[in-house]
């Protein structure tokens, strides 16, 4: 029997490893576990190349046995296997010089982050967060080896002897630790294998030797009389081995990729369509992206994008190596030249990273703007629940707006989707008008139509920031808001001095009535001859209030620095504007407030006071009539 002693300067290492990774303790099992499934693919590439001989048609596995009375959890797979000298090179001495490394580098760090471990090749190292000690049992794949035990209790010593196994494979046994009996829970366990290894590459089985011995557990929820139960069930492995990602794109059914989609997320509405990566060079990528259906604005709408390293999951939504755009997405990315764990600060610094972030912009790209150029009507189908994302994307990423700048869409008032390019048709001005409540600017809507004129539909708090953006980068667009312009409802011909006159008059009667000094009022002749006023309220200063607003409460007074820019249009066409002239005072004034006040109902609803007051001065106009 070797005793060794393990150089590390350290006395208590475990105690630290145990602490560093208290928070995530789960991860112990994906190490052994991705271990285990190591052991097999490289016995299998052995044998591929002929480098190894051993049975026929072997069944490769990894078996999670829970001994929940004796406080066990045992790990055993029947891959390559290690010699004693293997145990001592690979568990003794490179792991534990990844550990005085980890040690000496991270003792006096704040930030004691459990993503490092398994940088430092601490993997197998994290079995002692969970256990007291941990026994290797191994037989070598290779001819007349000699199986090894390693025993090792969690101090800085371990012991060597031979070992008991008698088929070729490594078996791990955790004698569970009083504070983590919970890791003896088959539930758990199943729950744990299911978030990291569902889709690792070799069948994993969990099996509970305790409960057979007892009696056979049935979950179909009958009662069943002694010898009357189910059949046993064959064992089935808790993961797929096979997932869609590692396929060809080519050799994939819309059905599996939906089915995937459906069993991954658990969402039953079916995505909108999805994208296939799957590069070899100059990097290692593979993985699938659904667009999700997104129903309005954020809220409560979260992608999820699983993160994998050689179908191994690491981590959802690492923001590093997705663009945080793409983060409203449901997919998966398989990485396998990412280390495992890694420090968020380093894949932050990482060039390589970089790149597969730009990549998956660039596809998402390419993806868009095929679907518009061979599937417009999809399109345009898709487009409300894909708008948002795009416009974000656009604002956080300015190479992703310059390769889709061509396929964004604006529903018009027809409800026809249109590009910019086609909203201006070529004309010099490019004012764009925009509509952000169909609603509340109705009325504005009906003038535009009965004039033959377009306006575009831009109703989220996106679009606010989105118009700003695009004003920048397409020089001469202009975006404003359907009531803030009068130029293409009125008519320009140029008044004489003595339409001049009746105007300034009229402004003045409003005026006096109205009596508010910041009002400003206008005659303007619109086209539209059925409306007697409009209000129009200022682009420029609307926008700067609300971009201050938009702040949040630091900032909100501000927005008080921008007054509201009100301009109310009475419309020299209109049949009862002509006629005010021709009433009595009393009158006049009635008709005054009441078309202010009309104006401003199709602007935005009026607050109590002047509700009542509208509501009071309409019976007492209705009287009139008898
Ligand atoms: P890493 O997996 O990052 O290399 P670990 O500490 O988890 O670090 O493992 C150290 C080494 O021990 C592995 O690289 C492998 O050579 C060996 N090893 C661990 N588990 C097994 C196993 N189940 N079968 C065969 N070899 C193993």
């Amino acid at each position: 029997m070797a005793k060794g002693n393990i150089s590390v300067d350290s006395e208590n290492l475990f105690p630290i490893i145990k602490k560093w990774l208290y928070s995530d303790k789960d991860i112990f099992l994906r190490e052994l576990v991705s271990n285990a499934c190591d052991a097999i693919t490289k016995l299998k590439k052995l044998v591929g190349i002929g480098d190894a001989k051993i049975e026929d048609n072997p069944q490769y596995k990894v078996t999670v046995s829970i001994f929940k009375d004796a406080k066990k959890l045992v790990i055993s797979d029947n891959g390559i296997g290690m010699t004693a000298e293997e145990i001592d090179k690979y568990i003794n001495q490179i792991a534990f010089s990844g550990a005085s490394d980890f040690l000496a580098k991270y003792k006096d760090e704040e930030d004691k982050n459990s993503q490092i471990i398994g940088h430092f090749g601490l993997g197998f190292y994290s079995a002692f967060m969970v256990a007291d000690s941990v026994e290797i049992d191994s037989l070598s794949y290779q001819d007349g080896a000699k199986a090894a035990k390693w025993v090792c209790d969690g101090s800085m010593e371990f012991d060597m002897t031979d070992g008991e196994r008698t088929e070729r494979g490594t078996t791990i046994t955790l004698n569970i630790a009083e504070d983590s009996t919970e890791f003896l829970e088959e539930y758990n366990i199943r729950s744990i294998l299911n978030k990291y290894c569902s889709f690792l590459p070799t069948e994993i089985y969990i099996e509970t030797p305790d409960k057979k011995e007892e009696h056979h557990e049935c979950d179909c929820g009958h009662d069943h009389e002694d010898g009357e139960g189910h059949e046993p069930e064959e064992p089935k492995p808790i993961n797929n081995t096979n997932p869609l990602w590692m396929k060809k794109p080519s050799e994939c059914t819309d059905e599996e990729y939906k089915e995937f989609y459906r069993n991954v997320f658990m969402d039953f509405n079916e995505p909108l369509f999805w994208i296939h990566l799957n590069v070899d060079y100059p990097f290692n990528l593979k993985g699938i992206l659904y667009f999700p259906k997104i129903n309005h604005e954020f809220a409560g709408q979260e992608g999820q994008i699983k993160l994998y390293n050689n179908q191994v999951f690491v981590a959802d939504n690492v923001k590093e190596v997705i663009p945080e755009f793409l983060m409203l997405l449901k997919g998966v990315i398989d990485c396998p030249d990412l280390p495992l764990n890694v420090s968020r600060s380093f894949l932050q610094n990482d060039g390589y990273v970089k790149k597969i972030s730009a990549h998956i912009t660039k596809k998402v790209a390419d993806k868009l703007t095929s679907i518009y150029k061979n599937e417009r009507e999809n399109y345009e189908k898709y487009w409300d629940s894909i708008d948002i994302f795009i416009k974000y994307g656009c604002l956080r990423d300015e190479k992703f707006y310059d390769k889709i700048k061509d396929v964004i869409i604006y529903k018009d008032l027809n409800d026809k989707y249109i590009t910019l390019d086609e909203y201006l048709d070529g004309k010099e001005e490019k004012d764009v008008y925009y509509v952000s409540d169909s609603a509340i600017q109705s009325q504005y809507i009906n003038m535009f139509k009965n004039q033959g004129l377009n306006a575009v539909m831009l109703p989220t708090m996106m679009d606010t920031h989105f118009i700003s953006f695009i004003e920048m980068k397409q020089s001469g667009v202009k975006f404003k808001r359907i009531d803030s312009a009068i130029n293409d409802i009125s008519n320009s011909e140029e008044k004489d001095e003595a339409a001049k006159e009746q105007d300034e008059k009229l402004i003045e009667k409003f005026k006096n009535e109205i009596g508010d000094e910041s009002l400003k009022i206008e005659v303007q002749s619109l086209k539209d001859a059925s409306i007697p006023a409009v209000i129009l309220l200022g682009e420029q200063s609307r926008r700067m209030q609300e971009m201050y607003r938009s702040y949040g409460q630091q900032m909100a007074g501000m927005a008080g620095m921008f007054k509201d820019e009100f301009t109310l249009v009475l419309n020299s066409n209109n049949s009862l504007i002509q006629k005010i002239d021709t009433l009595g005072d009393e009158d006049a004034n009635l008709v005054i407030d009441h078309v202010y006040d009309l104006a401003k109902i199709s602007h935005s609803p009026l607050p109590a006071e002047q509700m009542t007051k509208f509501v009071e001065r309409s019976n007492k106009l209705l009287e009139k009539l008898f």
